[in-house]
């Protein structure tokens, strides 16, 4: 059954706001795995991974955004992602994305090390991006 209880939902980078508003659900991803959070979920602090979440409305629309790490804290009917970066699908230069795609690929065939985790770290966020950048509104 599609939630229909709202809670107030907030996506903040260190520099800006990116979304502030009500939801019926939220899906995101932890470093331990997917979560899904409706209103009223126990309160929770957990660190992000690099993924796409998705923002569902009380209209049954859906809204895909990147979020590229950080933390997630769930109060009673407040939640909150503090991510290192954060973009909604119309902020997105899939441009960009495309170019970082690419690097990160090529940085992949002949990095080592840390350098390689750099590179797939870069390379996921641009995968997310170009993911979330080309998701249409109400996707
Ligand atoms: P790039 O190599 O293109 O800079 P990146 O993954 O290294 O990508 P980040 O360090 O994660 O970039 O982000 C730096 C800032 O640039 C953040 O504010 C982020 O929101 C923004 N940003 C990164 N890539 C894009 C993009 N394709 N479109 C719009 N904003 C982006």
């Amino acid at each position: 059954m599609y939630p229909t209880r709202t809670f107030h939902l907030d996506i903040v980078t260190p520099d800006r706001k990116v979304f502030s508003g009500e939801v019926v659900f939220l899906s995101t991803r932890t470093v331990e795995g997917g979560l899904g959070i409706a209103a009223n979920h126990l309160p929770l602090v957990a660190t992000l991974d690099i993924h796409a979440a998705a923002l569902h409305f009380p209209d049954g629309s859906r809204k895909l955004v990147s979020v590229c790490g950080g933390i997630l804290e769930v109060r009673r009917d407040r939640v909150t992602i503090l991510a290192e970066a954060a973009e909604l699908p119309e902020e997105i230069d899939l441009d960009r994305a495309l170019r970082a795609k690419l690097e990160a690929e090529k940085a992949l065939q002949k990095a080592r090390d840390v350098e390689y985790t750099r590179a797939e770290l870069a390379l996921r966020r641009a995968l997310v991006r170009l993911q979330v950048g080309s998701s249409a509104e109400g996707d």
